[in-house]
């Protein structure tokens, strides 16, 4: 049995790792990919510039070291983890079982999609899942938003302060504050379309199109950029019995990124935090490590 499974390789995984392989823990990550949602970046036509500082560049020094360190990995998914008796269990998908006396789950979330033409081509190119990593660039531009949650409002007062136009449509069947959407009225570069349904993004090698659809009839709105913002959901189907999970389907950390559960740990965008950067999920994930190794260490279960 060894010391600690990481489940999940994205910033969080891979900081974990990293940390876990410094204290010399007998540790192996088992996960779908090397550098999970780090892989991914969203260009915007007219602004791509040299960054202030490129977080998937730190990723990419994790992600060699362990492609380096051949026995840490394995590239493979978990259906299942079960705990039980102070050991944990972990399924992989060719029906293996790796066990350990504790788990960081670094799972992360996979987005979620509005289904329609013109989205799955021009991702990445103008179109984005979230805009918190890029609203500076927007100064003097037009962006539109769409989302079912007061989390495309957030990005709504946030992109007014950068963007000439923000054009926030409110997808019909979606809940909101209704102070929030009166504040985002409020503001004079902002356009609320309420009970909207996208119909189509049309670009060329970037989004530059979107057509909508609402009360008011059909539109058809240009931008500069264009966010779905829908929250994301967390990869914890194949979590099993035993570890609870929050309404959201997160796992709930406390400070120290420790579950509820002694031995488990969680760290990145599974935890539901608010605020979904490669940065924080490489800080949460030194975290965890840090706290399995203290446990590990606390209930005398370092390897012998
Ligand atoms: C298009 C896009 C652009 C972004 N741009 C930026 C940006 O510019 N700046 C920024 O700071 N942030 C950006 N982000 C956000 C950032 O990428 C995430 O916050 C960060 O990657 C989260 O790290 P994580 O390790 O928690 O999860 P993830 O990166 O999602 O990694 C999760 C890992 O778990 C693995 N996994 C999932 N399920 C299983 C399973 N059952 N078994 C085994 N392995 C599994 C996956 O393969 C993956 O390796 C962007 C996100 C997206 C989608």
């Amino acid at each position: 049995m060894r010391d600690l499974i990481i489940i999940g390789a994205g910033p969080a995984g891979l900081a974990a790792a990293l940390y876990a392989t410094l204290k010399r823990l007998d540790c192996l990550v088992i996960s779908r990919d090397l550098g999970g949602k780090s892989n991914y970046s969203v260009h915007i036509p007219d602004s791509d510039g040299p960054a202030a500082i490129r977080a998937d560049e730190l990723v990419t020094i994790y992600k060699s070291r362990l492609q380096y360190l051949r026995h840490s990995h394995r590239i493979a998914g978990v259906k299942r983890l079960t705990a039980s008796g102070g050991t944990f269990s972990c399924t992989v998908d060719d029906g293996s079982t790796e066990e350990a006396r504790a788990v960081i789950v670094a799972t992360g979330t996979h987005l979620r999609r509005l289904g329609v033409p013109g989205e799955k081509q021009l991702l990445s190119r103008g179109l984005g899942y979230s805009s918190i990593s890029y609203s500076h660039l927007f100064t003097g531009k037009r962006v539109f938003l769409a989302g079912d949650s007061d989390r495309v409002l957030d990005s709504t007062l946030e992109l007014s302060i950068h963007a000439d136009a923000v054009t926030t449509a409110l997808l019909a069947g979606g809940r909101f504050t209704g102070d929030l959407v009166a504040r985002a009225r409020d503001l004079d570069r902002v356009t609320i379309v309420e009970e909207a349904t996208v119909r189509e993004f049309r670009g060329d090698d970037f989004a530059r199109e979107v057509v909508l659809a609402s009360e008011a009839g059909d539109q058809t709105i240009a931008a500069d950029g264009f966010f779905v913002e829908l929250d994301p959901q967390p990869n914890t189907g194949f979590i099993g019995d035993g570890i609870s999970l929050a309404g959201n389907g997160s796992l709930r950390v406390d400070g120290t990124n420790s579950t509820d559960v002694p031995g488990l740990f969680a760290a990145g965008d599974v935890t539901g935090n608010e605020y979904a950067q490669t940065l924080v999920s490489l800080g949460d994930g030194a975290k965890a490590a840090l706290s399995a190794y203290r446990y590990l260490i606390e209930t005398g279960r370092t390897k012998e």
